[in-house]
């Protein structure tokens, strides 16, 4: 049985891990999809302290080396519930059941889809939500990018680098985003905002021809030819697995203070799956720290 199963290798996870193990404990980490987490598909990192600019990517795979040489143990699964008895959490997953003294819940949030019709079947034939991974497909086309926050904003500055056009979509009147990117897409000849308007429509049959926009304000439909459509419009959490442990906000989130304590004893959470306002690396990390020193309050009282 493992003192600590932490789900989740991203940030927080990984920052668990790196604790938990200088600590002395016994640590698992179980991760579904990529060792890494989010940063993994970002570009340019340039607000981690210390480092002035790396990709995601890099930094990522700094964390994990570090976490790896400290000798934590690492799963490729999902963890699909966890059972709470008799003091030990056992956690399912798809590749096999868990046992760990202590859980902490580390599983980050996942990009919001548009919920158009075909999304999913257009998804990796034009549809992306990740223009670090997909950007470069669609050199020398035009795109469009479907969103006004930073991550919208950061997508279309990389794209204007070698994409023919740009265009970005907001369905607010305004960007939401920092006003510097938005300066930056500004001053960009191949870039072009526009406002209160949704993407109501994708078009092609294969493959991603266009999109058909709707002014919000006026009614207006218009057909935008696009060959790729990056939507950078949130995240949103994935603690369903958990819901019946831990108590959930209405957007999923699950409910913890800076404290990253649930009101399940044994289990906690870090990073950006529990309810906080910002949602960083550096957030993330602190987060790692927090829980694992938490959890070995927890394991220490338990043996006492
Ligand atoms: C494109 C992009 C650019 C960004 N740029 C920056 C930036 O410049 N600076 C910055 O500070 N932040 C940036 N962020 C935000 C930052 O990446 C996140 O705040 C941070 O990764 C959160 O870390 P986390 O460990 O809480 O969650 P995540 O990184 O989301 O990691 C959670 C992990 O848990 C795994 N998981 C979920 N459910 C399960 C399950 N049931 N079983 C097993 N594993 C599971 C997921 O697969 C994921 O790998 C960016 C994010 C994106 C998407």
């Amino acid at each position: 049985m493992y003192d600590i199963i932490i789900v989740g290798a991203g940030p927080a996870g990984l920052t668990a891990a790196l604790y938990a193990r200088r600590a002395d404990k016994t640590v698992l980490v179980i991760e579904k999809e990529s060792f890494g987490g989010q940063i993994t598909s970002s570009p340019k990192v340039e607000n981690y302290p210390t480092i002035k600019e790396i990709s995601g990517n890099e930094l990522a795979q700094m964390m994990l080396d570090q976490v790896m040489e400290h000798g934590a143990e690492l799963e490729m699964a999902e963890v699909l519930r966890i059972e709470k008895s008799n003091g030990a959490m056992k956690v399912i997953t798809d590749y096999g059941e868990f046992e760990g003294k202590s859980v902490i819940l580390a599983t980050g949030s996942k990009h919001r889809h548009l919920g158009l019709p075909r999304e999913e079947e257009l998804t990796g034939k034009g549809v992306s939500y990740c223009a670090v991974c997909d950007g470069a497909f669609f050199s020398g086309a035009p795109v469009a990018v479907v969103g006004g926050g930073n991550t919208a904003l950061q997508e279309a500055v990389m794209l204007s680098e070698y994409c023919t056009h740009v265009t970005v979509v907001q369905n607010l009147s305004t960007m939401t985003g920092e006003a510097r990117l938005v300066s930056i897409l500004e001053k960009k000849p191949n870039v072009t905002m526009i406002f209160d308007t949704l993407v109501t429509e994708l078009l092609g049959e294969d493959k991603l021809e266009g999109v058909l926009l709707k002014n919000d304000k006026t009614g207006e439909t218009t057909k935008l030819s696009v060959d790729g459509l990056f939507v950078a419009i949130g995240q949103v959490p994935e603690n369903k697995p958990f819901e019946n442990l831990v108590p959930l906000n209405s957007y999923g989130y699950i409910t913890a203070g800076e404290n990253c304590l649930t009101n399940t004893s044994g289990i906690f959470v870090a990073g950006d799956c529990r309810t906080k306002q910002v949602r960083q690396i550096t957030t993330a990390t602190a987060d790692g720290a927090v829980a694992a020193l938490a959890a070995c309050r927890y394991l220490d009282a338990l043996e006492a």
